[in-house]
């Protein structure tokens, strides 16, 4: 998890949990379509669980489990591959995005994805799902599958909608694309203080300022965007301003978003600590979630099962 994730759909999810039934999936079966180290998934899968719920997902007020505990998950995604249309899948940006990056190995379950993602809502009859504006598209599939099923079976997923949060579209520290956990363009959720100052001291600012004496422009600067989620009110306008007119360096700019996002990840990454010191704990958790979960998925399928004639 990194601070686009924590801003464009983790501080959502937290909103959430009080204003509806949520269930949150550690997607270890969306994890393995890229290359991986086997060695390392418990590893990924408990620091997923640990990560999420020190930045606030209580597991007292929502679900938290792991994708391949409850198997209703791909029975769904292969019965909604039937009718999901092949056209629709090959206009996914993240696939064309993702078949670039991994050129070495572009296998059906990466095409295929946005169909299991589809299950993982529809199983559990999902109606809003917080995500940033990358997956927007995956969850206009996930509608699009949803009709298509009900049209062909008979009423049975409600239409699934997509939650934007403030800040649907993070860019990454290079400025260029969106911050993402492949790009290593990233500030993690659980950096160290050392860590967040290096990776900001080198991080892309408005481009066209060159030397300390030339004017920056606030409005074009990937960080003042940071600025506006992470400092205070005052703080935000007097860079806007000082920024302008070159009373303030880049380099002093960045300490004080250093500073505030140092403070604001200081409790989450206290509670991350001690979360994945205790491994049994978290086990304990993701494993009663799924128990929970299984419950629904076993109802929802039985009723696709019975409407499409399978039993
Ligand atoms: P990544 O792109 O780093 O692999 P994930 O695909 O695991 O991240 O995304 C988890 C959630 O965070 C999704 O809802 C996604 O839309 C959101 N998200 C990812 N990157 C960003 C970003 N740069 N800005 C805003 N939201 C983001």
């Amino acid at each position: 998890m990194h601070i686009g994730n924590y801003l464009g759909a983790l501080k959502n999810w937290v909103r959430m949990i009080d204003q509806y039934d949520c269930i949150f999936c550690i997607v270890d079966y969306h994890a393995i379509t890229i290359e991986y180290n086997p060695a390392d998934m418990q590893r990924r899968i408990l620091n997923a669980a640990a990560v999420n719920i020190a930045a606030g997902l209580d597991p007292e007020r929502c679900i938290i489990f792991v994708q391949s505990y409850v198997p209703e998950h791909t029975e769904l995604a292969w019965i909604l591959n039937t009718v999901t249309p092949m056209g629709h899948l090959e206009r996914m940006t993240q696939f064309k995005d993702k078949s670039k990056q991994h050129r070495e190995n572009i296998n059906a379950g990466l095409f295929t994805y946005p169909v299991l993602q589809a299950a993982d809502i529809l199983l559990y009859h999902g109606e809003a799902v917080p995500v940033g504006e990358d997956q927007v598209q995956h969850i206009e599939l996930a509608r699009e599958i949803a009709r298509k099923f009900n049209m062909r079976y008979g009423e049975t997923f409600p239409d699934p909608v997509e939650v934007l949060s403030d800040a649907p579209r993070i860019m990454g520290l290079d400025g260029k694309t969106k911050m993402s956990k492949s790009l290593g363009n990233y500030i993690s959720l659980v950096e160290t203080p050392e860590s967040i100052w290096k990776k900001l001291s080198t991080a892309v600012t408005d481009e066209n300022r060159k030397r300390r004496t030339d004017p920056g422009n606030p409005d074009i600067c990937n960080l003042f965007t940071l600025h506006k989620y992470f400092s205070r009110k005052e703080q935000i306008d007097r860079i806007n301003t000082v920024c302008r007119t070159a009373e303030i360096g880049c380099i002093e700019c960045k300490k004080i978003l250093s500073d505030n996002i140092v403070e604001a990840l200081a409790p989450i990454r206290m509670r991350y600590e001690q979360l994945i010191s205790d491994p049994d704990y978290l086990a304990d958790i993701l494993h009663a979630g799924a128990k929970k979960c299984r419950d629904i998925a076993v109802n929802t399928m039985t009723d696709v099962k019975k409407k499409m004639g399978l039993r």
